[in-house]
């Protein structure tokens, strides 16, 4: 006997699981179908495990600079005790792991455990979009729906001939489960998850070396934001090669560690270290989805939707890291919920992508929402902009953590506000009321005269805000 429901989601990440709660919500019957645990990537591989380990990195740095709060700490009394870093960690993990499942029982989603592709028109319906579930035990099931959404998100992309063996070659994946620290490490790729690594390893006493291709770490980032994270990091001993390429074929590894040639426009670089986290993006998970048995198209192997994120079978939606674009957790939530609205006969309004909040959890912390400095020139926007260096703002003195600004940039012709980029404490919390000015189209002035408390981290974005017309009275 089949499973039959409104609303079948394939995949319990937070895409997933954000779309289902909401169908429940309207009354949906609903079910998600999921091979792993609920929570996905972020739950378990992403966006919680990896901040859990990074909160025990800032506590470690932050212990040995003790003595700078006044705390006198015995010399070596400070030490990382890593397996007690990682069960903290898995129970951070299993807290929220608990309260999912709380949450899917209380709006009486069906969760169906088991691997599910896609069937093409069947006894079932004459539609594609039936799901097959191989369950756990061998055994199969059918989850037939009036609407599907897939939302099976993405893995760490492995680079040929460097492909991960979990001990000297690290995915993310891989990361996250060490059960010792390393003495030194390769980071290939100096996008977020790469930059992330080099914080906290850099920070748990690990020597870090980040080899990019690009010419600067987080290229994606406004260049003032790369220019002061290089600053920062090189401050506290990582280095940063950019502009080389590793070339696989000079790959070697040993009990010794790994070691690996990169080449730049200026020449061969030999690099070397413990082992190598190759951070270099994500692919979508599509094989064996059976999108075959439909009209569902790819591009680049992401899932291509229209701007409801409906697939080419209308009835069948894609949502989260399977369809590319910015590739974060808030981002699937919130295209799974205006999949769901779409469905239920809504009229979502499309958020523009540049109009998602990015975020890095270094330290310090990186966030932005907007375009950059270059992207907005490229619009042919004229802009002015202004920057407040946390160093101006009380709270961030009195947190001993003066690194870092607030870049705001405007469009000088309308005033709109075109791009805000934090580099400095919070500056992941600090972004929400960025995102919310650009959401009611706030001017600038209109941020800059709401009042912030004093003294909090937030009188930075009020006053760079003000600092656009000369009216900052912060510095
Ligand atoms: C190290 C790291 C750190 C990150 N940190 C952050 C962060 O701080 N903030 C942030 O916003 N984002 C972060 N991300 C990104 C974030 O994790 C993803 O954007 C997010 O998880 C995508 O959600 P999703 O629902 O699209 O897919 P996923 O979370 O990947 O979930 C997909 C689910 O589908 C299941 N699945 C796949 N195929 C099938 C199948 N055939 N049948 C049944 N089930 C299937 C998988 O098991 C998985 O549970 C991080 C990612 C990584 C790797």
């Amino acid at each position: 006997m089949a499973i039959e429901v409104d609303v079948a989601v394939l995949g319990g990440g937070p895409g997933g699981y954000t779309a289902a709660i909401r169908a429940a919500q309207l009354g949906k019957r609903t079910a998600i179908i999921e091979m792993d645990k609920l929570g996905g990537t972020c739950l378990h591989k992403g966006c919680i495990p990896s901040k859990s380990l990074l909160r025990s990195a800032e506590v470690y740095a932050t212990l040995l600079k003790a003595s700078t709060y006044g705390i006198d700490v015995e010399e070596n009394a400070v030490t990382v005790n890593f397996d007690r870093v990682q069960n903290r960690k898995e129970q951070t993990v299993e807290q929220l792991h608990g309260g999912l499942q709380s949450l899917m029982a209380k709006h009486g989603i069906t969760i169906v455990k088991g691997k599910g592709r896609i069937i093409g028109p069947s006894i079932f319906s004459p539609r594609a979009g039936t799901v097959a579930v191989e369950l756990a035990d061998g055994e199969m099931e059918s989850v037939v729906s009036k609407h599907l959404i897939i939302a099976t998100g993405s893995r760490p992309r492995q680079i040929s001939g460097l492909e991960a063996d979990g001990k000297l070659i690290l995915t993310s994946d891989d990361a996250l489960v060490m059960e010792k620290l390393p003495a030194s490490i390769l980071i290939v790729g100096g996008g977020v998850i790469g930059v992330e690594w080099a914080s906290l390893l850099n920070d748990f006493g690990v020597e870090v070396t980040i080899v990019e291709a690009a010419d600067r770490i987080l290229p994606t980032e406004d260049e003032d934001i790369s220019r002061e994270m290089t600053r920062l990091f090189r401050k506290r001993g990582v280095q940063i090669v950019t502009g080389a390429s590793v070339r696989p074929d000079t790959y070697t590894g040993s009990s010794e560690g790994v070691s690996i040639t990169a080449g730049s426009a200026e020449g061969d670089i030999q690099l070397t270290a413990a082992c190598m986290l190759v951070s270099v993006g994500r692919v979508p998970n599509t094989e064996g989805l059976g999108l075959e048995n439909t009209d569902i198209r790819t591009e680049n192997g992401f899932i291509s939707t229209n701007a409801s994120y409906q697939t080419n079978e209308r009835h069948i939606y894609a949502i989260g890291d399977v369809i590319g674009g910015v590739q974060l957790a808030h981002a699937a939530a919130h295209e799974g919920l205006a999949a769901v609205d779409h469905l239920n006969g809504g009229k979502p309004e499309t958020v523009a992508a540049h109009r998602i909040p990015r975020c890095v959890y270094s330290r310090p912390e990186i966030a932005s929402v907007g375009y950059t400095e270059r992207q907005a020139k490229e619009k042919g926007i004229q802009t002015k902009t202004a920057k407040l260096p946390f160093g101006a703002i009380g709270k961030a003195i009195v947190a001993g953590e003066t690194e870092g600004f607030v870049k705001v940039i405007a469009d000088a012709d309308t005033n709109d506000i075109v791009g805000v980029h934090i580099i400095g404490l919070h500056a992941t919390d600090l972004i929400a009321e960025a995102t919310l000015a650009q959401l009611l189209d706030a001017t600038p002035w209109e941020i800059g005269q709401s009042i912030h408390p004093h003294p909090t981290l937030s009188e930075a974005l009020g006053e760079a805000m003000l600092a656009l017309d000369g009216l900052s009275t912060a510095f």
